[in-house]
């Protein structure tokens, strides 16, 4: 090989990487690199600062001691650590932890820890309420308030990983409030942040995005490079009973839908999830099994089944049994699939049920440990 073509298929992609790199910090942490500007530091500054909060997980900046004095004084004055306050931790019988946050300006949002075997799952929110109004889920009553920034996704996940120490998160679902695909820029940016090796350095395969159904960003991220993993709520596969419990479903038909979930897969060659809350009377019925099996032949479809976590909307959970039933009948007509526990019902921690509606400050309930 010549040596100007080496150098150029070798030497200019990590230049562009350490750019991307860069470029990502001063994204992540633009007020911290406004000080550092003004104060003419060296550009080594920002990564330092970066690594401190990203895989220091420090909770204010005299704690990154890679940082001079002066300099730490005017962080903390200019560009405080802290964007998120823990207003209150609960803790589940099975061990579930939720955060309640009061964002700067005033909102409440939820993030749960579900401890499960080896696994330490982080589950974030990414609006603070959400606009796409699904009439089974609690977080959907609320409207929408504003999208999260990247900052404040992200530190959900230290602020977990703080409080679960020495124990590590070990997966991040992107699966509380919010449809993560409104605010697609913040939410990648977070999630490219808790990939990064010089940020959280949590594998991207350990990582998965929720969606109701976006078309055109399942596409943009099916273009991703990160091996990000992907979950599409279906909910049931007839359109008119989707448009009834989905308002997005009147956005894009279900053809659309799975036209773009064909192209995730053959793109990313990853397995795709789909969603499905088991609803009592709406979508349990043994047409909806035989029509999903229709719909989702495909080698990398798979199908997660949960029963419906109460919520103040009018629906009820298909019963055990039943769910059961419906899981052994997928399975018969070649489904990949599985019911998935619920966890941390008993303090609303459970999927859907998230809606920052406890304002009382209880203090922080200590981590039971095993
Ligand atoms: N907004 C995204 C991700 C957050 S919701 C989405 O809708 O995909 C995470 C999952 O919980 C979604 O599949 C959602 O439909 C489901 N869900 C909402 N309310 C629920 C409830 N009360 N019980 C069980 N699952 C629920
Ligand atoms: Fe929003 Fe997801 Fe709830 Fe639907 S299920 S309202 S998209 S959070």
């Amino acid at each position: 090989m010549d040596a100007a073509f080496y150098r150029s298929v070798c030497i200019i992609p990590s230049r562009t990487r350490r750019g991307e790199k860069a470029l990502r910090a001063k994204e992540f942490i633009p007020g911290v690199e406004r000080v550092l500007k003004n104060r003419g530091e060296p550009a080594y500054r920002l990564k330092q600062a970066y690594g401190a909060l990203c895989g220091g997980l420090a909770r204010d900046w005299e704690e990154a001691t890679a940082l001079p004095k002066g300099l730490r004084v005017a962080l903390s004055a200019e560009a405080p650590v802290a964007v998120l306050e823990l207003t209150r931790t609960s803790q589940a019988t099975d061990g579930t932890r939720k955060y309640l946050f009061k964002t700067h300006d005033g909102h409440l949002i939820e993030t749960v820890m579900i401890p499960e075997r080896s696994r330490r799952t982080v589950c974030i929110s990414t609006q603070v309420g959400c606009p796409m109004g699904c009439t089974f889920c609690a977080t959907g009553l609320l409207g929408i308030k504003r999208n999260l920034k990247a900052r404040e996704i992200a530190e959900q996940v230290f602020a977990a990983a703080r409080d679960i120490a020495p124990e590590r998160v070990t997966n991040v679902v992107v699966m509380g409030m919010g449809e993560p695909f409104l605010n697609y820029k913040e939410v990648l940016l977070a999630l490219k942040v808790l990939n990064d090796k010089d940020g959280f350095n949590l594998a991207a395969r350990s990582i998965a995005v929720s969606t109701s159904g976006l078309v055109d960003k399942i596409r943009r991220f099916a273009d991703e490079p990160e091996q990000f993993h992907l979950a599409i709520s279906l909910h049931t596969p007839f359109e008119d009973e989707r448009k009834e419990i989905m308002p997005v479903a009147s956005r894009h038909s279900i053809p659309e839908l799975m036209s773009a979930a064909r192209y995730y897969v053959e793109r990313t060659h990853r397995k795709l999830f789909f969603e499905y809350t088991l609803l009592a009377g709406v979508n349990d019925d043994k047409r909806h099994v035989e029509t999903l099996a229709e719909l989702l032949d495909h080698p990398l479809y798979h199908l997660n089944l949960l029963r419906f976590n109460w919520t103040n909307t009018g629906f009820a959970a298909t019963p055990k049994q039943e769910a059961k039933e419906f899981l052994r009948y997928a399975r018969e007509l070649g489904l990949s699939a599985t019911l998935r526990p619920s966890r941390g019902q008993d303090i609303d921690a459970a999927c859907g049920q998230l809606a920052a509606k406890d304002l009382q400050p209880r203090g922080v309930v200590p981590l039971a440990r095993a």
